[in-house]
C-alpha cells in the first residue's frame, strides 16, 4: 500500500499558532516566496522560552514574533534560539532575537560560519564564477541572467549574524526545560543541519531535513564541483532510524506528521528514480543542462533554472562517487557525464 502519512492537527494560516504537544507551539510563519511559509516552534524551557528556528528578515516576521511572544510566553523573553541551518527563512532573525532580547544563538559550526559566509556575499555573488559553472555545465544565457535576478531580489535576508555562538554537536543532548532532545546532524541539504529528536516524547523537529510533501532542496554548487550532496543526504537517513514510527515530526514546511520511515523510504524512492533515469539518459554523453528535462516534468524557466541545474548536477555527481559514471570535460569546454 502507498505511504500514508497521518496529519494530526488542523491547517493553520499565517501568524497562526497552535500547541502541538505540552509546551511545545507551532507558529505558521509566512515567507516572501513560492514557499510561501514555514514552520517555528516555541518551547517552554524551564522560566524561560527556547525558539527553534526564526523566519526570515523582514518587518512581518518581526511584527507577529512579538504578538506570538505576548500571547504565548506572555511578553517573557526567549533566552536561547537554536537554529537547524543557515539558510534565511530559517536564520534571518537570530541577530534579532539576540539584539531585542539577549537570547544566545546555538547552532552546528559549520552552519553558523556559512551563514556569515553567505552573508558576506563573497562567494554567493560572485557571479562571473556562477556563470563559467553553469556554461560549462551546458546552459544558455537566458538561463544564467535569471539566477543573478533571483538572487538581487533578496535584500538583507539576515537581520545580522550574531558574532558569537553556543556550538552543537551530533549526538547531544540538550535539555529544554524537563526534555532532552538529542541533536541529529545531516548533509545534503546544508553542510551541517541539525534535527532535534526527544525520544521521551516521541517528537522530532526535523527542519528541512524531511519534509512531508515537497523534496529538501539538494544542489551541487559552483563552490564544490565534485562534491556530492545527495549522497551525504541519503546517508543521513540511517541516523533517523532508532526514532519510533508513531513519533509526532514536527516539519519546517508542511503540516506536522506521522509516518517517518515511511515518508524516508518515499524520499530515498524518488531520489533512486532519478538516479535511474539520469543514468539511462547518459547511455550517450550529456551536459547536466541536457539531463534536466528529464528529471523534472515542469516547464523550467529562467527562475527556477538553478535550482534546477544544482538538483540534476547533486544527482549526477551521486552516481560519479557510485562508480556509475564518469565527469569529464569536452573538448569543447564542457563537462559532460557518460558511462565508464
Ligand atoms: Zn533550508
Amino acid at each position: 500500500m502507498a505511504y500514508q502519512p497521518d496529519y494530526p492537527f488542523p491547517r493553520l494560516e499565517d501568524g497562526q499558532t497552535l500547541e502541538v504537544a505540552d509546551g511545545v507551539h507551532w507558529i505558521r510563519m509566512p515567507l516572501p516566496f513560492a514557499l510561501d511559509h514555514i514552520n517555528l516552534w516555541l518551547l517552554a524551557d524551564g522560566d524561560g522560552w527556547t525558539v527553534i528556528d526564526t523566519g526570515y528578515n523582514s518587518a512581518a516576521t518581526r511584527d507577529i514574533w512579538k504578538q506570538v511572544l505576548d500571547g504565548i510566553a506572555g511578553g517573557g523573553a526567549p533566552a536561547r534560539v537554536i537554529c537547524s541551518h543557515f539558510h534565511p527563512d530559517h536564520m534571518g532573525l537570530a541577530g534579532w532575537f539576540a539584539a531585542e532580547f539577549g537570547a544566545s544563538l546555538w547552532m552546528t559550526y559549520s552552519e553558523w560560519l556559512q551563514a556569515h559566509l553567505a552573508r558576506s556575499r563573497q562567494l554567493t555573488h560572485d557571479f562571473k564564477r556562477w556563470d563559467e559553472f553553469f556554461v560549462e555545465n551546458g546552459a544558455s544565457a537566458q538561463n544564467t541572467d535569471g539566477f543573478r535576478t533571483f538572487l538581487s531580489r533578496l535584500d538583507e535576508p539576515w537581520y545580522s549574524i550574531p558574532q558569537t555562538v553556543r556550538r552543537i554537536r551530533d549526538g547531544e543532548d540538550i535539555l529544554i526545560g524537563d526534555h532532552t532532545w538529542r541533536v541529529i546532524t545531516g548533509g545534503g541539504h546544508t553542510h551541517e543541519h541539525a534535527s532535534l529528536w526527544c525520544a521521551g516524547r516521541d517528537i522530532l523537529i526535523s527542519g528541512d531535513q524531511i519534509l512531508p510533501r515537497i523534496t529538501s532542496n539538494i544542489s551541487l554548487w559552483y563552490t564544490e564541483p565534485e562534491g556530492d550532496p545527495l549522497g551525504d543526504y541519503l546517508e543521513s537517513f540511517a541516523k533517523f532510524g532508532a526514532i519510533s514510527d508513531r513519533t509526532l515530526v514536527l516539519p519546517s514546511h508542511g503540516y506536522p506528521f506521522r509516518g517517518v520511515h515511511g515518508r524516508i523510504g518515499e524520499l530515498r524512492d524518488h531520489h533512486e528514480a532519478r538516479l535511474e533515469t539520469a543514468l539511462a539518459v547518459c547511455a550517450e554523453p550529456r551536459t547536466a543542462d541536457e539531463v534536466i528535462p528529464f528529471l523534472f516534468d515542469r516547464d523550467i524557466g529562467p527562475d527556477d533554472y538553478s535550482f534546477a541545474i544544482g538538483e540534476t548536477l547533486a544527482h549526477l555527481n551521486r552516481l560519479v562517487s557510485a562508480g556509475r559514471l564518469e565527469r569529464r570535460r569536452s573538448a569543447d569546454g564542457l563537462i559532460r557525464y557518460r558511462r565508464p
